[in-house]
């Protein structure tokens, strides 16, 4: 680690390994960037003040983890991949964002667990069977002291996972991604606003600029940001897949009591249940399929923890199909088994995914648009 003196008598810290820390989390060809800039000029959401990639791979090159660290662009990054079909010398700059995603979700996780589960595979696989298990344990434990019953005439869900104990569940489960993910959000927040000594943000901007949030929080439903990108096919999958999660979520978590039925009958919660099933398999199997045949350049290098992801994904959709399926068939005890197997997939999938992977970008996206908005204002102020 060196210290060194900038004309503005700033001083940066150096870390020469830095950049191969980064390529850690995925950057494999990013050594082969020349810094020419072909890369920022195709990216279509690259602006003037929050310019990207060219300026973080060099920050990556350099060593400047702080500087990178300071830089909201990453999450700004939708993955389209046209700046790595641009690149003259194939160093993969798409894949450097998403390497750096990986990595940020990693610094801003205060466990270390993040780190752990995209650095090594004992870890994540580890986590995912201990996870699962612990899941069965519950309800192994809940049939022997009478919570859950078995009904063997007619399958009854109720008797087996009665809804106020789903309801609890849920509380738990929710209370507890929260605050792991508030407490991630506010050192995202140190990292990028906080410990970023060339800009001062005045506190009333944070109200003023708040509008840039919720702007942020619709285009992540709407994923508007997509169409911007050259193959328009990726924003219409994505949005089919977000339309999907938060049906499901707001069915599990918000409808349960008339989602988890134990009757025949049909109602618009069947139909959504169906909607977003049939959006998280399809796309699932699609990015599978793309993946494995390396098909879009996106796909062209896959992560352990991007197959995992959609496997996991996969399995929660299909699950939930054949436990639909035997209910509607009252095949009693295959309904129950599959239906601890459901849990013991799309459980640990929440729990590592949501504060510690992949999903958290939910959350970090639209606010770092809100913090590279309130820090350019700051800045803008502070030049005049
Ligand atoms: S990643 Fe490629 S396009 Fe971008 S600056 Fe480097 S060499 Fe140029
Ligand atoms: S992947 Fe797309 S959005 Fe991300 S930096 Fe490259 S061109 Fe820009």
């Amino acid at each position: 680690m060196a210290t060194i003196h900038t004309s503005s008598k700033k001083a940066l810290t150096v870390k020469p390994e830095f950049f191969s820390t980064i390529k850690k989390f995925g950057a494999f060809d990013v050594s082969a960037c020349f810094s020419c800039g072909q890369c920022t000029v195709a990216c279509p959401l690259s602006v003037s003040g929050n310019e990207f990639p060219r300026k973080l791979i060099r920050y990556a090159k350099l060593g400047l983890e702080d500087k990178l660290l300071s830089h909201p662009e990453p999450w700004l990054c939708y993955y389209c991949g046209d700046c790595s079909t641009s690149c003259p010398s194939q160093a993969e700059p798409g894949e450097f964002m998403m390497a750096t995603r990986r990595y940020l979700t990693s610094r801003y996780d205060w466990t270390g667990l993040s780190k752990r589960f995209y650095l090594s595979h004992k870890w994540e696989f580890g986590s995912l069977i201990a996870l699962a298990l612990l899941i069965l344990g519950i309800f192994v434990f809940a049939n022997i002291t009478g919570i859950s019953t078995m009904e063997g005439e007619n399958v009854s869900i109720d008797s087996f996972a009665p809804k106020e104990w789903i309801h609890i569940a849920d509380l738990i489960l929710g209370g507890t991604l929260a605050i792991l993910l508030l407490s991630n959000a506010f050192r995202m927040f140190y990292y990028i606003i906080l410990n970023d000594k060339s800009v001062k943000v005045p506190l009333k901007l944070y109200f003023t600029e708040i509008r840039a949030y919720f702007i942020a929080g619709l285009s992540l439903v709407t994923q508007f940001k997509w169409s911007k990108c050259d193959n328009k096919f990726r924003w219409i999958k994505h949005l089919f897949l977000v339309s999907g999660y938060i049906t499901i979520f707001s069915l599990v978590v918000v409808f349960i009591d008339i989602f988890q039925v134990d009757d025949t009958r049909w109602d618009i919660t069947s139909l959504l249940g169906y909607y977003s099933s049939a959006a998280l398999l399809l796309i699932a199997l699609e990015s599978m399929w793309s993946r494995y045949k390396k098909k879009e350049q996106v796909h062209k290098f896959s992560h352990t923890s991007d197959w995992l992801f959609l496997i996991l994904l996969f399995l929660t959709a299909f699950t939930g199909i054949f436990l639909h399926l035997f209910r509607l068939m009252n095949f009693t005890y295959p309904t129950y088994i599959i239906y601890v197997i459901h849990l013991m997939i799309a459980g640990p999938m929440l729990i590592i995914e949501v504060p510690f992977g992949k999903w958290s970008h939910m959350l970090y996206r639209p606010l770092a648009i809100y913090f590279a908005t309130v820090k350019a204002k700051a800045r803008m102020l502070t030049a005049t």
